[in-house]
């Protein structure tokens, strides 16, 4: 039997994407080849390609607004460095919004090339909350921030409107919620939450901001070059796109993001409300800020932890362990977990506190 697998990532991914990954390593379109030993070049892989790429846009809404999809090497770590070369001007400067781990490693990076604005941190209280009231500099090449703090459990839910491109690291809720995706300059993803397998990381881009920075830009780290090479500037990682594709499948049969939005809300309400009501749990974000992919609690008596760690162990729950900086728990709850996983760790800590 499949375990609940909680974790932060790589993560859950749909049973029917794994399925058709699998067969599609042994034999990739009645071809009587595997996916992963035929040539990127070849007409079943360009179509996978192309596919995933407009698919994307599809289903963020982006198709016919000058945006591009690419899916590329390198996580999302690599867009860390990949954002100020390609849109931090040479005597610019660019301004982040630094709300947990991941927006400190991109600003750490960002600093590199120029001077990088911290617009606000929630730093000194561990990011359990998202900065607001912030004032981002008119004269910025851009606005970084991050949607979705995977760590910390806290999601964005305000965007500002600016004059500037705004750029956002979606990496744990891509896909998950609908949002105007046509604020955003770029996002971008490591496939490895509501996508895919890690290896590949997904940047949906509006092609007019490139080309501003007087920089001179490697080929590989370069996004005109991936955009004018269709995503094939190198060989891509074929695996891990093909497995993207078939969850960007999944995600239009099902309805949408539309669609998956509301099981998600459904499966956050589900948990936040026994979180809120058990007495033995308590939530590390701030009740308005809490995210519906990452949900952080504590046990508020820590002598129970090896009690509730047996019990959840032995209700086929994986992954429930919190990040080492926030200690406690995570339940990470990304598009493909359904709902009847949530109820199994529900009804785990209504035990736990019947017999506590
Ligand atoms: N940003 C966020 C929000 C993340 O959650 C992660 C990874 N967990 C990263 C960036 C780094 O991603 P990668 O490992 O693909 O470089």
């Amino acid at each position: 039997m499949k375990k609940h697998n909680y974790s932060a990532g790589p993560s859950i991914l749909p049973q029917e994407v794994l399925e058709k990954a699998a067969a599609a390593i042994l034999d990739f379109n009645n071809s009587g080849l595997s996916l992963i030993e035929i040539s990127h070049r070849s007409k079943d892989f360009v179509a996978v390609m192309e596919e995933a790429r407009s698919l994307a846009l599809e289903l963020l809404g982006l198709q016919g607004k000058g945006y591009q999809a690419l899916f590329l090497h390198g996580g999302a770590s690599l867009e860390f460095l990949m954002v100020p070369y390609n849109l931090m001007t040479k005597a610019g400067k660019a301004a982040y919004l630094d709300t947990g781990t991941w927006a400190s490693g991109a600003i750490k990076e960002a600093k590199t090339f120029g001077e990088t604005v911290v617009v606000a941190s929630s730093k000194a209280e561990n990011y359990t909350h998202i900065p607001k009231n912030y004032t981002v500099p008119t004269d910025a090449d851009y606005f970084h921030c991050t949607s979705n703090n995977t760590i910390f459990g806290t999601q964005m839910t305000e965007f500002p409107d600016l004059g500037i491109p705004m750029v956002c690291d979606m990496s744990s809720d891509i896909f998950s919620r609908e949002l105007d995706f046509s604020k955003f300059g770029l996002i971008y993803a490591g496939a490895q939450k509501n996508m895919g397998p890690a290896g590949v990381t997904l940047v949906v881009l509006k092609e007019d901001i490139l080309g501003k920075t007087g920089r001179t830009i490697p080929n590989m780290l370069n996004l005109q070059q991936h955009i004018e090479k269709e995503s094939m500037y190198n060989t891509p990682p074929v695996f891990a796109t093909y497995t993207s594709l078939l969850t960007l499948q999944w995600l239009k049969n099902l309805g949408g993001i539309a669609e998956i939005e509301k099981r998600n809300n459904a499966k956050a309400e589900l948990l936040y409300t026994e979180i809120d009501r058990n007495g033995l749990f308590k939530g590390t974000a701030v009740v308005e800020d809490r995210s519906k992919m990452n949900v952080t609690f504590l046990l508020e008596d820590e002598s129970l932890t090896e009690k509730f760690d047996q019990s959840w162990k032995a209700a086929d729950i994986s992954g429930l362990n919190g990040h080492r900086s926030v200690g406690g728990y995570r339940a990470s709850i990304y598009n493909a977990m359904p709902i009847e996983s949530v109820q199994v760790l529900v009804d785990v800590m209504k035990e736990l506190e019947r017999t506590a």
